[in-house]
């Protein structure tokens, strides 16, 4: 197919439909609409899409500044960004009649329901229109897999497929109006309260990818776990991915390359910290979880409200606590770690790996949280929110899979592993500054004089904790053991597998 949607054609006017791929760079539907004629680039401003209860102000502003690069690149070229505020079809329908177009150029879009059943609704209008829609897969992702088997193979073949060159020239049909970008009021949103989060843009993630490879990532394999080290060893890709700012083919060859660079220096004998390769190895792997999570949500789009073994149903449904909530939310829970790593989201829209996990495990085992709520406040303030990912990814931490191990942390736990002088925790929880580090891990447990003495009453100045943790721990475990021993349980677990569970290099799984 490949092959054959290259070879130029009549000159035709085509929409390039830009989405979650905010970038010139491989764009293969920008690269092969430009093969064959006058191209229209279209970003478009859906309120419903905007207004969702997923969507924030911070991922307008990193929308948006990568818009602005990206209209830079396309004037530099000779094209135009055409922006428009309107639901799709309205807006299709508009262009169509000022220009009529015969092609819609895509990416293919893992996305929640919203826009799921959006691509149905122009699905139906291309088709009534006699417009063809030509969609393009930019993931390692597998439309219409039948089988989980063998995925991992497609996976490599989709990441070793070469990168598409970036069209020099593009023709624009006549004259239309650009549409200047909107703020975010007009969309119905708050501005965005994260004055730390990255910003957005190609430029930027280039540097942030080569300055991973070559310096920050070294000490990866090691740090990542850490709020405090994870945050410079960390690659900080994932705004950049989830936006489409870099395409994730290109990160896996720039990464590959930095394998074998690392490879030639040992065989010659060059000096490279030992460290490197062991990264690299760590990365690689973290970047086909990338598209294994999304694939499942790709697969199972009902995942974004319903338990992916629904065995699990009406576990936490009836239990819901808003006190518990707010706390959680606001970073108020009495745990430092889980306080600090929230109050670093406000801030920042991105924690780690570990601590998001913890995050979750607290909401839904020590406060017995269903996941359905507090997944969307956390999809809120992920500057990198990619649903695919996010949606498989807090089933696995919520316990509701019924295929992975039951992770249920301690945030006590944590601040000794992760951050044991407590700078991490100080930053975000500034209440915290005069507690002793021995305290730090549980400040409820220091005596009455103390908190007097070194400023942090609890439940004044820093709050007392929602819940017991051994109380909680201990009640959480009794009670998905008590549900993993039912046999319908282990029945649909198995089905769950069978349907999403990885196949270690693409084998077959063992029945
Ligand atoms: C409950 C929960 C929700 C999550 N929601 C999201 C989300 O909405 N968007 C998102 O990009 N990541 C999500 N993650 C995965 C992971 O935490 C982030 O990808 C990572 O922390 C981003 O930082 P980084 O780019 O520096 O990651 P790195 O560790 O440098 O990894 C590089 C890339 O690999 C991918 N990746 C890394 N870890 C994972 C993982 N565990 N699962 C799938 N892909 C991974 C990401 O694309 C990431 O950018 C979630 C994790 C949890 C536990």
């Amino acid at each position: 197919m490949v092959e054959l949607l290259s070879q130029s054609h009549n000159q035709q006017v085509s929409v390039v439909w830009f989405k979650r791929d905010l970038r010139l760079n491989d764009h293969r539907p920008l690269y092969e609409a430009c093969q064959r004629g006058k191209v229209i680039c279209l970003y478009c401003f859906e309120p419903s899409v905007w207004q969702a209860r997923d969507a924030d102000g911070s991922h307008f502003r990193f929308v948006i500044e990568s818009l602005e690069e990206l209209r830079e690149g396309l004037r530099a070229r000779g094209g135009e960004l055409v922006v428009r505020v309107g639901e799709m079809l309205e807006v299709l329908e508009e262009l169509w009649k000022a220009v009529g177009f015969q092609t819609l150029w895509s990416h293919e879009e893992t996305g929640n329901l919203l826009t799921f059943d959006r691509d149905k609704q122009v699905q139906n209008w291309v088709t009534a229109r006699g417009v063809a829609w030509r969609e393009i897969p930019q993931t390692g992702v597998v439309r219409g897999l039948r089988s989980r088997d063998g995925w991992a193979r497609l996976w490599k073949q989709r990441m070793a497929e070469p990168l598409t060159e970036t069209p020099d020239r593009i023709l624009s049909p006549c004259r239309l109006d650009p549409g200047n970008l909107p703020n975010a009021h007009t969309l119905g949103l708050a501005e965005s309260t994260k004055l730390a989060a990255q910003k957005g843009g190609a430029k930027l993630a280039e540097e942030t990818l080569h300055s991973f490879l070559v310096e920050r990532g070294v000490g990866y394999r090691k740090e990542m776990s850490s709020p405090l080290t994870g945050e410079a060893s960390c690659s900080r890709l994932s705004p950049y991915l989830a936006w489409g700012n870099l395409s994730i083919r290109e990160v896996f060859q720039s990464t590959r390359d930095r394998v074998m660079d690392v490879r030639y220096a040992k065989e010659e004998g060059r000096p490279l910290d030992k460290r490197w390769a062991q990264s690299l190895s760590s990365f690689e792997g973290r970047l086909r979880w990338h598209c294994h999570f999304m694939q499942k949500f790709e697969d199972e789009p009902a995942i974004e409200f319903e338990n992916m073994n629904r065995a699990y149903d009406g576990l936490r449904e009836n239990e819901f606590r808003e006190d518990r909530f707010e706390a959680w939310c606001r970073g108020e829970t009495g745990y430092p770690m889980v306080d600090a790593c929230m109050r670093a989201l406000h801030q920042t829209g991105w924690i780690n790996f570990r601590m998001r996990a913890m995050l979750v495990s607290f909401a839904s085992y020590h406060l017995w949280l269903h996941w359905r709520q507090t997944a969307v406040f956390l999809a809120r303030h992920f500057l990198d929110y990619e649903p695919g990912i996010h949606y498989s990814q807090f089933q696995m931490q919520s316990g509701v899979t019924g295929i992975n191990t039951l992770r249920i942390y301690s945030p006590a736990k944590q601040v000794l592993d992760q951050d044991p002088e407590g700078e991490f925790l100080r930053r975000f929880c500034p209440e915290l500054e005069g507690v002793p580090k021995v305290y730090l891990a549980e400040p409820h447990r220091m005596p009455a004089s103390l908190q007097q003495h070194v400023g942090c009453r609890i439940g004044k100045d820093y709050p007392r904790p929602v819940v017991v943790h051994r109380e909680a721990y201990a009640m959480a475990r009794q009670r998905m053991g008590e549900v993993r021993k039912r046999p319908e349980v282990r029945a649909e677990s198995l089905k769950v597998q069978e349907r999403h569970g990885s196949r270690r290099r693409g084998t077959r799984r063992r029945k």
